[in-house]
């Protein structure tokens, strides 16, 4: 018997290694890149989600609830309104969860479809795309603007330069301002920044943001997603060979080359071709410069630029669409994509996990907290009718936007005199101290530490309890 061992076809697919494209060099180390403007039915799709998330992000911060901004990260104050919702310090844990939401809403979405996140909703692209269309609509196409840079100084150049900037800082004025209108009220914001009547920080803020835009949409582009972002960096480790990303597909595309326009498809493969005609074009829409052909890079931001230009240029050679596509490594092998895999559904599992408990958190919040800090410089003290005495300070934080009224009262102890306010009102969103002692005959005292209670209750608007025991010590000896 003859042990033949299985004969595998492993000649391999020739890969032309292109030369890079014609980026000029003026900006060494650095090539600068010309972005070549795409058409095509994901260009429609990212400038239709940019324009849904530019419009939410200028709108927010300009809608009013019960009188005042809905939406307001008060620092100075340091509070949060969300609408009726007004979070503190203290509720970080909210904060914590949300993150955690976040950070699993993106491992998903990576795990399932790549950096879509980088492409289609970051900041960074969605901007750097508006500064491009500036860029496009005063100095012209890729190669007018390639040419324009490399002529020089004259009238031209001049205006369309200085328009240009023009426009850019005042993107970047207005993105700065409407968001440190998060952080303080807009409304004045805007009218004091132009009458040069706002505070140092408020006005130094805008300043800072307007030349980090300008600088990161304008002149850094995709040095911030290859060089400065960590997400790119990590994203790696949530990829496996089912991931939806940008890819050329080399068995279709190689020999690459030029060829007769009229060349039948069907010939192609007759003439030694692949179905890549070698335009280039993928290379010169790329915002961040790369090859996709060259393959899976971690530059690439799966913007889908590359996708549109080439099925331009199948559409325009009379061949199928795809030679550049949302692919998985599983399919671009031959193989079949697995939606449904251990990996995704883990992170969905967990996700979800994180959801119900931001949520349960959020349902089970108190608008009442109450914190007692005892009194440092005396344990007790004895009053002139003989009975111990302990003093505490007393925060009721009310966490609602309502004014409410809150009594106090004492449990853990049978008996007891109260000094101080029993019942106090405290204004939405404010916090209320006040000294407070209660005093107990030492007969009630059967050791010398007691566990006590600071009960303070109130009502909201509908007349549901809201109350709190907070626990502290009653010292005696
Ligand atoms: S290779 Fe294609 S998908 Fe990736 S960044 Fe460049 S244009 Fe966008
Ligand atoms: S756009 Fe398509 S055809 Fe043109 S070079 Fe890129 S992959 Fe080849």
């Amino acid at each position: 018997m003859t042990n033949q061992i299985p004969v595998k076809d492993v000649t391999p697919v020739k890969v032309h290694k292109p030369k890079r494209s014609n980026q000029n060099d003026s900006y060494t180390p650095r090539s600068r890149i010309y972005v070549r403007a795409v058409e095509g039915s994901l260009e429609t799709f990212r400038r239709f989600f940019g324009l849904i998330f530019l419009g939410i992000f200028a709108i927010i911060p300009w809608i009013s609830y019960n009188g005042s901004q809905a939406v307001l990260l008060d620092i100075a104050e340091q509070r949060f309104t969300l609408f009726s919702l007004t979070l503190w310090p203290q509720d970080l844990t909210l904060l914590a969860w949300l993150l955690i939401v976040a950070a699993y809403a993106l491992f998903f979405v990576t795990t399932f479809a790549g950096r879509v996140w980088c492409g289609f909703m970051c900041p960074q692209t969605t901007w750097t795309f508006i500064y491009i269309w500036f860029e496009e609509q005063i100095e012209g196409s890729r190669n007018k603007r390639m040419k324009l840079d490399q002529r020089p100084m004259d009238f031209d150049k001049f205006w369309r330069k200085t328009l240009k900037h023009t426009a850019w800082i005042l993107v970047a004025l207005l993105t700065a301002l409407t968001f440190v209108g998060y952080f303080t009220p807009i409304d004045a914001l805007f009218l004091g920044f132009f009458t040069f009547d706002v505070s140092f920080w408020a006005g130094f803020s805008v300043i800072f943001f307007t030349v980090c835009t300008y600088g990161n949409a304008g002149w850094m582009r995709e040095i911030m997603c290859t060089h400065i972002c960590p997400y790119a960096r990590f994203q790696s480790a949530m990829f496996d060979k089912d991931t939806f990303t940008v890819a050329y597909d080399p068995s279709r595309g190689e020999q690459r080359g030029p060829r007769p326009r009229k060349l039948p498809h069907d010939e192609l493969a007759d003439k030694g071709l692949g179905d890549c005609i070698d335009c280039n074009l993928c290379v010169q829409v790329c915002p961040t410069g790369i090859d996709i052909r060259n393959g899976l890079q971690y530059e690439c931001i799966n913007c889908g630029a590359c996708v549109d230009a080439c099925n331009g240029v199948m559409e325009k050679m009379n061949y199928p669409k795809g030679l550049i596509s949302f692919t998985s490594e599983h399919e671009l092998n031959g193989g079949k994509t697995h939606i449904i895999r251990p990996k995704l559904i883990g992170y969905f599992v967990v996700l979800m996990v994180m959801v119900g408990l931001l949520a349960y958190e959020m349902a089970t919040r108190s608008s009442l907290e109450v914190d007692i800090i005892r009194d440092r410089n005396s344990l007790y003290r004895e009053t002139n009718q003989g009975l111990i005495e302990n003093v505490y300070t007393l925060k009721i934080l009310n966490k609602s936007q309502d004014d409410r009224t809150f009594s106090i009262t004492v449990k853990g102890l049978p008996d007891y005199e109260f000094y101080g306010d029993q019942t106090v009102f405290v204004r939405g969103g404010e916090v209320f101290s006040i000294p407070v002692s209660v005093a107990t005959d030492a007969y009630n005292l059967e050791e010398r530490v007691t566990d006590i209670f600071i009960h303070v209750q109130t009502q909201d608007k509908d007349g549901t309890l809201i109350e709190v025991n907070e626990p502290t010590r009653f010292l005696y000896r």
